[in-house]
């Protein structure tokens, strides 16, 4: 790896970050007249931790990893950002990304004016770590991976992020946003190892927290240290703190509801796999199933009139003819399957 005062965009590199109130005192005090907050309306007159200790001393817990190497977003879409906005001049360095994957990545490059380099995947949607070290060159500062894939749902192969990791000497950014539903350990415990490697994980999924918007960086403290110089000072609001300290209490009914979701993932496909214009439903590590049918368009807009919404994902590239289908409850995949075993192919 390159070293990071290298990697660091320059003018992040030498700017002072903002100093909040709540950054200068840390301690017990019993009358605060520092932060011009209106005393009354508590708890909500006084503005949220910045750093969010407390939530981080719990995820600590859970993903054994230190409060340092932790940052937290406004889902990880801040995250996706702030990489950008931390490392890359826009219209001087790029990035790499496999292709199909999740959108925002090159919405974020677009929005900073980042050149975005894609580099598609292999026909099993796998990932050739050759092609991508390929693309790179001395101003690719990000290579963004997502494991497993939105929208194919498949874990990309662990040798050829090993790869991608020892081999690129910038910074890896592997989305595990659906780490939760894979068969595959997490590369949480690779961080030590890898100082180039940032993971990124989330709320919205297993949690059941999407509407908190809540995202986790996972990094070396020096990489973190420069995302936390840029991001807003109060970037994870007050009710999202208290709602994510109750939510990583019910640890337990998050590990159930994967269970519930994981078996209802493997009866869909059985379902879906006896319908007979279903061409192709994708093995999937993830809490969504892509399945290639004969016309998607039609199919979604079938759906749709019964008030049932997938997401097509026809117009993505390598996704010709898919829908990308979420497992809901056994009672919303049972409407769904209703809906397909009742639709005529013209
Ligand atoms: N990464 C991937 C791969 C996703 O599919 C999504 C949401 N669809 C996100 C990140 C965004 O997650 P968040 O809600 O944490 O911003």
């Amino acid at each position: 790896m390159r070293k990071l005062e290298d990697l660091i965009r320059p003018s992040v590199r030498n700017m002072q970050p903002y100093s909040s109130a709540r950054d200068e005192f840390k301690g017990e005090a019993s009358v605060f007249l520092d932060a011009n907050e209106n005393p009354y309306n508590g708890p909500f007159n006084r503005y949220p931790d910045p750093l969010q200790w407390k939530v981080k001393e719990k995820i600590v817990r859970i993903k054994g990893v230190k409060p340092e190497q932790i940052l937290l977003g406004n889902g990880s879409d801040e995250p996706i950002d702030l990489m950008m906005r931390a490392f890359c001049e826009p219209r001087t360095d790029n990035i790499v990304a496999i292709d199909p994957t999740y959108g925002m990545y090159h919405v974020a490059a677009e929005i900073n004016d980042i050149e975005y380099r894609r580099v598609s995947l292999t026909a099993g949607f796998n990932l050739d770590a050759d092609a991508l070290l390929q693309a790179c060159d001395e101003k690719t500062k990000l290579i963004y991976l997502c494991s497993p894939n939105n929208p194919t749902g498949n874990s990309l192969s662990r040798e050829a992020i090993y790869k991608v990791l020892r081999m690129f000497s910038g910074i890896v950014v592997l989305d595990e946003a659906y780490i939760d539903f894979s068969s595959q350990p997490s590369f949480l415990g690779e961080l030590d190892d890898f100082a180039n490697l940032v993971v990124l994980q989330t709320f919205s999924k297993a949690w059941g927290s999407a509407g908190i918007r809540l995202g986790m960086a996972f990094a070396s403290p020096e990489i973190i240290h420069v995302l936390n110089k840029i991001k807003y000072p109060y970037n994870v609001n007050a009710l999202t703190q208290q709602e994510a300290l109750k939510m990583l209490e019910r640890h337990d009914t998050v590990i159930e509801w994967v269970r519930v979701l994981l078996a209802e993932r493997t009866e869909l496909a059985k379902q879906l796999s006896l319908l007979p214009y279903v061409k192709h439903i994708y093995p999937s590590d993830a809490n969504f199933l892509l399945v290639k049918v004969p016309d998607a368009d039609a199919l979604y807009r079938y759906l749709v009139n019964l008030g049932i919404v997938v997401r097509n994902r026809n117009s993505v590239s390598m996704c010709l003819g898919c829908l990308r289908i979420t497992v809901g409850t056994p009672e919303e995949n049972k409407v769904l399957l209703n809906a397909l075993k009742k639709y005529n192919p013209a």
